[in-house]
């Protein structure tokens, strides 16, 4: 039944083989057959009378039994026949024959019941008794050397190819020791680890849960965005009740045999069972845990029963031992319902991306360990970052650290930092594109169009940064915009605005160089899916009102949304939001066109500067310049003023 009984029964098998085999070897060489012999023939008695009378007979063998005699004998010209015949009972003629032919004669008389008996005891069974005890011993010991979850003997699965460690769970057990992780590596998440400090005062003290009656959620679901700290936080609640951590990951249950993804569960529980009390973590657990679908044939009858194994075990586990299972996704709504009702999953952790405070917290926490040089303004980074995960805030702080040391600097500074926010949130820096004196001059009155449309509506949060050296990502400008607070609520008017953000690239490049260019694209898928969600979602729209024309499909992955309307209301939609771009499109034009001046102005520094600050950009746009007069200067000419190589 058990996989390793199995195994080690097949390995008893191989045992015997190899026993049987050196017996009969051993049985070749240390029972010959007769003084050095190597062949045997049986003859007529006839055929021994002759050779008598020829003389030609070496040595005889008169074997004496209860019923019977035979003869073997051997010829002086041939010493290794073994030659071997029935006499007739009572032939006294061939004593005197034997005895003329000059042959020597040795008579004995088999003793059958004793002297057999012992024969074989020592030829067959005492060999294979040894070697099937060796091998039992060897067994033993292996799995002593190897612990207890190591393999046996492990000669079918190395022989068959089929790869070592067949049964096995594979999960990888992390005694609290070596977690490393408590809850002081966690920044900000206040809510999760409050939940989650319960499960750990739970592992801690079971019996004071025990004595006033309380059931303890057998599981734990953590959900949220990738790289929110979820695998982190399983570590933490190991470390923090100092209990054993087995951690495996969906993934690793899907394998190519069938049927072993649900052995490896079986095998998970039952390691479980003799740690309690401990924590079993299931990364990814959406792997295995997709919805049942209870149609035709399916592809994944392998990962069914999966599921249904890890369903059965959940049920089944005592909860008195401590064990808890703790488990992450980041697509909650593909799970199966079956993992998610009372008595399983039935707790749902939300791990959400962090705020403000949250941000702020982890880069101080990720910043500690590496040096730095102050001042340092952490804050700052954080406000410049939102959306940003947990370990996206992590990679900036390193990809800082990295930066410092490419200068060649023992320290990182704010400055590596900052800068590593655009190579984290925008792709790295790409100074080997080199962009032609032309489309320089057309990315700087892009990035500024964004930027004076955002500064000249009173409600857009003010521009922080610029630039125009391309990214990696493919960006070839670059405009910071910083929400002054963390926003959760957009109004309508902002929404639109924000439109009018996007549009203003395009704008800028269509109303000083007539012409339209790719750097857009970007912006216009923004602005359009915002311009949907307006109208579908957030009841923004006159035309539908408070209206859901849509479904959120993953809230955690990207927000896709699907229509959920008839196809003439989609057609609606769709014109819907191609007239709000119009509109916002009109509205950035009309202001770069009131600002025409200093349009030109900041496109011209920023194109010198190739990266300028937000203060930069406040101070020239509210500067006022003697030189040029406030009203509206020539279009394409302008445009000429820009200097060319
Ligand atoms: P998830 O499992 O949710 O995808 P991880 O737990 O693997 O994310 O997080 C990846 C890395 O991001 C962590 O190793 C850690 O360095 C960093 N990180 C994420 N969230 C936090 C947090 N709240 N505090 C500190 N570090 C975090
Ligand atoms: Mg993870
Ligand atoms: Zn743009």
């Amino acid at each position: 039944m058990d996989m390793d009984d199995q195994k080690r029964r097949r390995n008893m098998l191989v045992y015997v083989l190899i026993a049987f085999v050196i017996y009969v070897v051993l049985n070749a060489l240390v029972f010959p057959n007769y003084k050095g012999a190597t062949s045997e023939q049986t003859v007529s008695y006839d055929t021994l009378w002759t050779a008598l009378e020829k003389k030609k007979v070496d040595k005889i063998d008169y074997e004496v039994g209860s019923s019977d005699a035979t003869i073997t004998y051997t010829l002086k010209d041939d010493a290794d026949t073994l030659y071997k015949t029935t006499p007739l009972p009572s032939d006294t003629g061939l004593a005197e024959l034997i005895r003329t032919s000059g042959a020597t004669i040795d008579v004995s008389i088999a003793d059958t019941s004793t002297s057999l008996w012992l024969y074989y005891l020592v030829s067959s069974i005492l060999p294979i008794a040894i070697f099937v005890l060796f091998g039992w011993w060897l067994n033993r010991r292996m799995k002593k050397a190897m612990g207890d979850d190591g393999p046996s003997m492990n000669f079918g699965s190395g022989g068959f190819g089929m790869g070592g460690g067949l049964g096995k769970s594979g999960a990888r057990i992390i005694a609290s020791k070596d977690v490393g992780v408590t809850f002081k590596d966690v920044a900000g998440q206040e809510e999760a680890k409050e939940s989650l400090k319960e499960v750990v005062d739970f592992l801690e003290n079971p019996k004071r849960y025990e004595d006033i009656g309380a059931k303890l959620p057998r599981g734990a679901l953590l959900v949220g965005p990738p790289g929110t700290g979820k695998t982190l936080m399983a570590k933490a609640v190991a470390g923090e009740a100092g209990v054993p951590f087995f951690s495996i990951s969906g993934s690793e249950f899907v394998e190519m045999f069938v049927g072993r993804g649900a052995a490896k569960v079986r095998d998970l529980f039952k390691q479980a069972n003799e740690k309690a009390p401990c924590i079993v973590f299931i990364d990814e657990i959406d792997t295995i845990g997709k919805r049942r679908d209870g149609g035709g044939f399916s592809g994944n009858d392998e990962r069914e029963q999966t599921l249904n194994q890890l369903l059965t075990e959940m049920d089944g586990f005592d909860n008195h031992k401590g064990i808890v299972v703790l488990a992450a996704t980041n697509r909650p709504d593909t799970l199966d319902p079956a993992l998610t009702r009372p008595g399983r999953f039935d707790r749902r952790i939300p791990v959400e991306l962090p705020d403000l405070r949250g941000r702020q917290a982890i880069l101080e926490l990720h910043a500690r360990d590496v040096k730095t040089r102050p001042p340092l303004n952490l804050s700052a980074i954080a406000k410049a970052t939102p959306g940003a995960s947990g370990a996206d805030l992590a990679n900036i702080i390193n990809e800082g650290a990295l930066r410092a040391v490419r200068h060649g600097r023992d320290r990182a500074t704010q400055d590596d930092f900052e800068e590593s926010v655009e190579t984290v949130i925008a792709g790295q820096q790409r100074k080997s594109t080199v962009l032609s004196d032309h489309e320089k001059q057309v990315v700087a009155y892009h990035e500024i169009g964004h930027a004076l449309v955002a500064a000249s509506q009173t409600h857009t949060a003010p521009v922080t940064k610029i630039t125009i050296v391309p990214r990696t990502s493919g960006a070839l400008g670059y405009t910071m915009q910083v929400e002054q607070d963390e926003k959760f609520l957009t109004t309508r008017q902002e929404a639109l605005n924000k439109l009018a953000v996007y549009c203003g690239g395009r704008c800028a490049e269509e109303l000083i160089f007539d012409e339209m260019t790719t750097g857009a694209a970007n912006d216009i898928e923004q602005a359009t899916k915002l311009a949907r969600n307006m109208i579908t979602r957030f009841g923004m729209s006159d035309d539908f009102g408070m209206m859901a024309l849509g479904t959120v499909q993953n809230a955690y992955l990207n927000q896709d949304t699907s229509l959920t309307c008839a196809p003439g209301t989609a057609e609606k939609v769709d014109e819907d939001v191609r007239q709000m771009m119009v509109e916002a499109h009109d509205r950035a034009m009309q202001i770069l066109r009131e600002n025409k001046f200093k349009l030109h102005e900041l496109a011209h520094y920023l194109y010198k500067k190739e990266t300028i600050t937000g203060e930069e950009f406040m101070t020239l746009l509210k500067r006022e310049n003697p030189l040029m007069p406030g009203q509206e200067a020539g279009d394409d000419a302008s445009a000429g003023s820009m200097p060319t190589a």
